[in-house]
């Protein structure tokens, strides 16, 4: 088992950087949650010393609990702890915001607890089947859920709830991260959940899983046109983010996009631009977790051009 986690904390450790958290972060035994108030309602639970999974933001009032995301397997126990801690009401709604299992881990308990699950069309598919991952030379299977683990709400272009008197928009994004993206706008609160469309360091484009560079950017904009000055945007991994965080993280996409997309247009191969270094002074602040600069070159120049995708014309509107 903690071989398997570590594997895949490998694979999905996005963002840490120290090697003292890198260290850690294969045994989830060791792992504590934090949780942080938010706005309104609405708290971030996160591992607070190593990797617990993605970022997960809870909704509580008198409808009862709403989670986006729900870490990995192990810390199913840690994570209905600390939502117990915030509500004695049961988890009414889990919003998938895409597959990954870092981000789908306490979906078998949680619906076991009676909780609705929630994900686009696209998360549903690809958790019924066992899935091939191939990352910076890594190659893993991940196992399907259990069918009674699945979402069993499911979107094409987006959903609202009406819960804890806000309403909860749930979007699907162009591909980006996945080809299942999903960002949750809480309106009310002001609070935004951008799944891995947005994280503290480079992008990981999943291929395998319909993702596309050029998605980054149109999430980013997505998200940036629901927000502002006050409101809170929760990552995929990392720190919590201000409209202003994710201007930078935008630029920082864009600058990956283009200077690539200028050498691929001067017809360098992918081992060219490797040594043109183009990413080198993004690197300190970007470049330190589990993305290089290397294995990002390589994701923006296998998805580009990007492939024209029915998601990608529906995001649009
Ligand atoms: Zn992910």
């Amino acid at each position: 088992m903690n071989r398997t986690i570590s594997r895949l904390v490998v694979l999905l450790g996005l963002s840490l950087v120290a090697a003292a958290a890198r260290a850690q972060m294969g045994d989830p035994t060791k792992v504590t949650l934090k949780t942080t108030p938010v706005a309104g309602s609405i708290s971030m639970i996160e591992g607070a010393n190593g990797f617990a999974g993605g970022n997960v933001a809870a909704s509580v009032g008198d409808d009862g609990v709403v989670v986006i995301d729900d870490e990995l397997q192990p810390l199913t126990p840690k994570l209905k702890a600390a939502l117990a801690a915030l509500s004695k009401k049961p988890v009414r709604f889990v919003i998938n915001t895409h597959w990954h299992m870092d981000h789908t881990g306490g979906n078998p308990a949680m619906a076991a607890a009676g909780a609705v699950i929630v994900a686009q069309e696209n998360v549903r598919k690809r958790l019924s089947v066992d899935n091939v991952m191939h990352m910076a030379g890594h190659e893993m299977t991940i196992k399907a859920l259990p069918p009674a683990a699945l979402p069993v709400v499911t979107f094409a272009d987006d959903v609202t709830l009406h819960v804890n008197g806000d309403d909860v928009h749930v979007i699907h994004v162009a591909p980006a991260h996945t080809d299942g993206d999903a960002i949750v706008h809480f309106k009310l609160a002001n609070v935004i959940h951008a799944g891995d469309t947005v994280t503290a360091s480079y992008p990981i484009v999943d291929i395998d899983s319909g993702g596309q560079f050029e998605g980054f950017i149109a999430a980013a904009d997505r998200i940036l046109a629901l927000a502002d000055d006050n409101t809170k945007i929760i990552p995929g991994h990392g720190p919590l983010m201000t409209k202003a965080d994710l201007v930078v993280y935008r630029q920082m996409v864009t600058d990956v996009r283009d200077r690539i997309g200028k050498l691929l247009a001067a017809k360098k191969t992918v081992d060219e631009i490797k040594a043109a270094k183009p990413l080198a002074d993004l690197d300190a602040r970007w470049g330190q977790g589990f993305v290089k600069a290397d294995f990002l070159i390589e994701s923006v120049v296998k998805t580009h051009p990007p492939a024209p995708e029915k998601g990608r014309a529906k995001a649009k509107k």
